[in-house]
């Protein structure tokens, strides 16, 4: 036995992981025999379309597949990457250069500090935010400078505010459109924005667009690399996670500029052994195939969507119906904080969400409602909130 074991000051300084935290809650609650309605974590309910299934399938019968993966990814993946975002977005991504496969975007999102923070560096972050920004800082040493996302800027950051010796500083900037928790989508105009700051500055830009099919209204929300000047400064995180509810399947890809996207290859040539090749086969099913399972998807968040807001509206709470991801962005109800928020939904609704404070403090005053349950179970949550005596 080991006398003692310390964990790194690394692993000391990572704040507990969101949800995993609301997860033991969700569980210990249930264990008490709450009937519980979970809309915390932003993890799809619907399953991935048959013919994604069917061709994981064939694909794992393929003894070639059954070796190490290594490197970029198979270049058919890379292909239909390629060929899916001059569709999407009339981006050109050569596939030999400019996307590499990951094991999930978070995975990238995770490991690009390691190629290019050093100890000091300055990593640019928007909050409330997706956590791997700063766990991924805080694992290479650097040093998080957090970009408020409020209300009155459209939940955009103002890179104008950030202090010209931070600038100086900062290594990467992470953006996130359409957005998580806030629902926010960027402008055009805002990209530009973002281009002309890197520019100046000498800063990678790490574009995450998680969710940019899931919009409403036939309102498609553009790409980074789509801006002038965009392929110079940065690279954009995708994944087949939420477009084709594959969460679990681990599969996502980094494409842009090829020299950070080599620095990321580097890391990841040393961590990992790249993506099951039969995962990668079924990736080039969802990219390849017809997309109308993802224009169905979209149908069914926007009921859930249009069903949950005007009723959470009609008892007097304030918020606007999101034009993009599966988030609802809540205001709380007449001066509570975030946390006694989401504590009265769970002990008197049983209805789990995610506190706002709990992703950056300009998320204080703010609950995120995950839209990843059928409309039924929606409007029991919405009877159950009216019960609520706040
Ligand atoms: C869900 C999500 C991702 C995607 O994660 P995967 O690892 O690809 O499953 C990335 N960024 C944000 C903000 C997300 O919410």
């Amino acid at each position: 036995m080991l006398s003692e074991v310390d964990f790194s000051k690394r692993l000391k300084k990572l704040p507990p992981y969101l949800f995993v935290e609301i997860d033991k809650k969700k569980k210990a609650a249930i264990k008490k025999g709450v009937d519980i309605i979970s809309l915390g974590v932003g993890d799809p309910d619907l399953p991935t379309p048959k013919h994604i299934v069917d061709a994981m399938k064939s694909a794992v019968e393929k003894p070639k597949n059954h070796q190490y993966p290594f490197g970029a990814g198979i270049m058919e993946f890379r292909t239909a990457v390629s060929n899916w975002y001059k569709q999407r977005f009339d981006v050109d991504l050569n596939p030999q250069d400019e996307i590499h496969s990951l094991i999930g975007s978070k995975e990238g999102i995770g490991h690009i500090h390691l190629a290019f923070v050093n100890p000091g560096d300055v990593v640019l972050i928007p909050e409330p935010g997706y956590p791997v920004y700063n766990c991924g800082t805080i694992f290479s040493e650097g040093s998080s400078y957090f970009l408020p996302l409020i209300e009155k800027n459209d939940f955009l950051p103002s890179l104008e505010k950030i202090p010209e010796k931070v600038a100086r500083k900062s290594k990467i900037l992470f953006i996130n459109y359409p957005n998580n928790p806030t629902s926010a989508t960027a402008t055009p105009e805002f990209y530009e924005r973002v281009v002309a700051f890197a520019k100046k500055y000498n800063i990678i830009v790490c574009a995450d667009t998680a969710y940019s099919e899931i919009y409403f209204d036939n309102k498609k929300p553009p790409s980074f690399l789509e801006t002038k000047g965009a392929k110079d400064v940065g690279i954009e995180f995708h994944s087949v996670s939420k477009t084709y509810n594959m969460t679990g399947w681990r599969l996502g890809w980094a494409c842009g500029n090829p020299k950070i996207l080599s620095g990321l290859a580097k890391v990841k040539d040393n961590y990992d052994s790249g993506v099951f090749n039969a995962v990668q086969e079924a990736g080039i099913a969802a990219l390849e195939s017809s997309q109308s399972c993802v224009s169905e998807m979209r149908r069914i968040y926007q009921e859930r969507r249009d069903v949950f807001v005007s009723r959470l509206n009609s008892l007097g709470w304030v918020v606007k119906k999101p034009s993009a991801t599966f988030y609802i962005w809540a205001k709380v109800p007449g001066g509570y904080t975030s946390a006694e928020t989401v504590e009265k939904l769970l002990d008197k609704a049983g209805i789990v969400s995610t506190p706002g404070n709990g992703m950056g403090p300009s998320g204080e005053g703010y609950v995120r409602f995950a839209l990843t349950v059928p409309v039924p179970r929606l409007k029991q949550a919405i009877e159950r909130i009216s019960k609520i005596k706040w």
